[in-house]
């Protein structure tokens, strides 16, 4: 699933890319895609003649801003791809601007959701909680989030209502790079451990950035580019390969339902 680098890479190629063009026609070719969408029978006519004034990122969401705070806010989930060009076999739902060129929602898998809002965003997007990359600023502030919640660090960081934009594949390098075992009760992190997690965030979001993020299973940027971060990554999907710092084997185990990679050297319980 994109997680914040691939989304962030995605919507900074689509800012530069649409910002300032008009919505000439809209398709949806599976309505399921804005099934729990506010204006969901206005749709796709209330897209059309809207300028884009830009896209951004809220959490894992990529946000099309219109006047008047009218966001059209798209979720990738598994396999949502977003592009510019031609549609493939799995367009989902298809904008096309006035310049000719059409923005693509494909979907292979059919998890990705859409939501439409006239003025002000509602749920999911106030859901969220603040977003990782400006969290992990503030090592203290981070450190308040995780330890007024119950269970473990991994789980709690992939809870999007704690901090926004964190998944699987980026929960396990950080944790690895922070030295914390991933079933660890975030409750009970000290101080230290608060600042190395905070670190740690800003570092492994900042090299996937760079990177374009991961191309692990689908992902793609709107120009069909990979993302690099995968050539580099520590721990996730490198069970039995050698840890990077101390050669011992990284370790799979099952931690909140969600398939979890780390050091057993590195990272103690
Ligand atoms: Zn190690």
């Amino acid at each position: 699933m994109p997680e914040l680098p691939e989304v962030e890479t995605t919507v900074r190629a689509l800012n530069r890319a649409i910002a300032g063009r008009r919505i000439r026609s809209a398709w949806v070719g599976w309505r399921r895609l804005f099934e729990r969408s506010p204006e969901r029978r206005a749709l796709p006519a209330a897209l059309v003649g809207r300028r884009i004034y830009r896209v951004d990122r809220t959490g894992k969401f990529v946000c099309f801003r219109f006047a008047s705070g009218a966001t059209l806010a798209l979720h990738q989930k598994m396999s949502g791809r977003i592009t510019i060009g031609a549609p493939d076999q799995y367009a989902r739902f298809t904008l096309t601007l006035d310049d000719g060129r059409q923005v693509v929602f494909s979907d292979k898998r059919k998890f990705g959701r859409g939501y439409f809002y006239r003025r002000a965003i509602g749920e999911p997007l106030t859901g969220l909680g603040p977003d990782a990359a400006a969290l992990a600023a503030d090592p203290a502030a981070f450190g308040q989030r995780l330890a007024a919640r119950r269970g473990r660090i991994k789980s709690v960081l992939l809870n999007q209502a704690v901090v926004a934009g964190i998944g699987n594949i980026y929960a396990d390098e950080i944790l690895w790079r922070a030295k914390i075992h991933p079933v660890r009760l975030a409750s009970v992190l000290t101080t230290v451990d608060h600042r190395r997690l905070a670190a740690a965030t800003r570092a492994v979001l900042g090299q996937a950035m760079r990177r374009g993020g991961t191309s692990f299973r689908d992902y793609l940027d709107p120009n069909l580019r990979r993302g690099t971060y995968w050539t580099v990554r520590a721990v996730y999907q490198r069970a039995g390969e050698p840890c990077r710092r101390c050669r011992t084997s990284i370790q799979k185990a099952t931690v909140g339902g969600r398939g979890t990679h780390y050091c057993p050297t590195c990272q103690r319980v």
